[in-house]
């Protein structure tokens, strides 16, 4: 073997394998050709065409809502939702969530006044919201963190006696169900993100549940820049509007969804099989869905296990397996919001405390078992 070869080979042998939290779900590349030519004869690329008007209905039928309004994103969705209900002063949100649930607060000019976290669920507590509000306060934003659903009653129960809007941070929460239908009924409106790292992807996108056809109305307008009709701008609008080639992306992913989702299933009951009994290990449950997305894979690394969460982490990207320490730090340590009185740490105790013990684990549908397989040894064998 001549010396160049010799070498690359080394490299190839060499070369890390690398397994993320979480990888893009693509449909097969030749069913998505179709779609293409039919947006290269019609030539309608945006503004709702064709295939934006069909994914809106089969989201609709798919999710089980009524109303649904997609975006180019979820945090313009999230912009646009605060927009939608005129929401001012104080927001109520949770510390502990990707940093675009708030910076959709102050995109807004809006004052986000974090609240602590259960520690059983890593959502909101209702009984901090409650302690949190002020004559200022106008609405709350929880986040169904990892797709478990909030504590939706409650959470309604305080709106209702000190009148605040809800409107749901759902990005985590496509296609989870409770007792009585989909989680996104709750609030007065739940916002979804389509992002290239979620269970149901158009590369970028995003949308809003709305509970009538008169709140669609005014946020469709919103996303079009406040456009009414030909020569009219009723609001300083946004341009949201999701393009016919993401919206064709989306009608094509929804057809491989249910796979995908009973992909995700046994990859989570086989985590939670092998992990079962490790000290100092603990596997998030899920707070009551009936229908659950197994979207993230989230453990607790607890004082009694031998190594740090951060010694874990470390030593599983060692292997090339990397878990991502979602969500580290908490959104109340970025610069933008640490000055605020609700960000004190003695304010967010069981937040950081999470912050400081989670790790989430690759979970994606073609995951192999044998992956799965490698990190739970690899987990309790320290
Ligand atoms: C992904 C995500 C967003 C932002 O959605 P984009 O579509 O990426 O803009 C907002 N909130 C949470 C909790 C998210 O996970």
């Amino acid at each position: 073997m001549s010396n160049a070869a010799t070498q690359s080979k080394l490299r190839v042998v060499k070369m890390k394998r690398n397994i993320f939290v979480t990888k893009p779900t693509l449909p097969p590349l030749e069913e998505f050709i179709p779609y293409l030519e039919q947006i290269w004869e019609n030539k309608i690329l945006t503004n709702g065409g064709p295939f934006h008007q069909q994914l809106e209905d089969e989201l609709c039928r798919y999710l089980g809502v009524e109303h649904i309004c997609l975006f180019t994103n979820g945090t313009i969705a999230l912009v646009t939702a605060l927009q939608a209900l005129r929401v001012t002063g104080e927001v109520i949100t949770t510390p502990y969530s990707f940093v675009a649930t708030s910076h959709s607060l102050l995109w807004n000019g809006i004052k986000p006044i974090f609240a602590d976290i259960c520690a059983n669920t890593l959502n909101l507590d209702p009984a901090k919201i409650e302690a949190a509000i002020t004559p200022q306060t106008t609405a709350i934003m929880p986040v169904h963190c990892y797709g478990h659903p909030c504590d939706v009653d409650a959470i309604q129960k305080i709106a209702d006696n000190y009148n605040l809007k809800v409107i749901y941070d759902a990005a985590h929460a496509f296609g989870v169900q409770d007792e009585d239908g989909s989680v996104l009924r709750h609030g007065d409106l739940s916002v979804l993100s389509f992002h290239a790292t979620k269970v149901f992807n158009t590369f970028e996108g995003g949308a809003i549940i709305c509970p009538d056809a008169k709140t669609k109305l005014r946020i469709d307008q919103l996303k079009n820049f406040g456009h009414v009709g030909e020569v009219n701008v009723a609001a300083p609008g946004i341009n949201g509007k999701m393009s016919e080639f993401n919206a064709a992306l989306g009608l094509l992913q929804l057809k491989h969804l249910d796979e995908a989702f009973s992909r995700r299933e046994r990859i989570d009951a086989a985590y939670r099989e092998r992990l079962q009994g490790v000290r100092g290990i603990h596997c998030l449950q899920g707070s009551g869905e009936k229908i659950a997305n197994y979207a993230y894979f989230p453990i607790l690394v607890k004082a009694d296990y031998p190594i740090s969460r951060d010694e874990l982490n470390q030593r599983l990207k060692d292997t090339g397996i990397n878990p991502r320490r979602y969500f580290y730090p908490p959104i109340s340590e970025f610069p933008m919001y640490r000055g605020l009185a609700s960000s004190h740490r003695e304010n967010l105790p069981i937040a950081f405390e999470a912050s400081r013990q989670v790790l989430c684990l690759p979970l994606y549908p073609d995951l192999e078992i044998e992956v799965v397989d490698e990190v739970c040894r690899l987990i309790a064998g320290q």
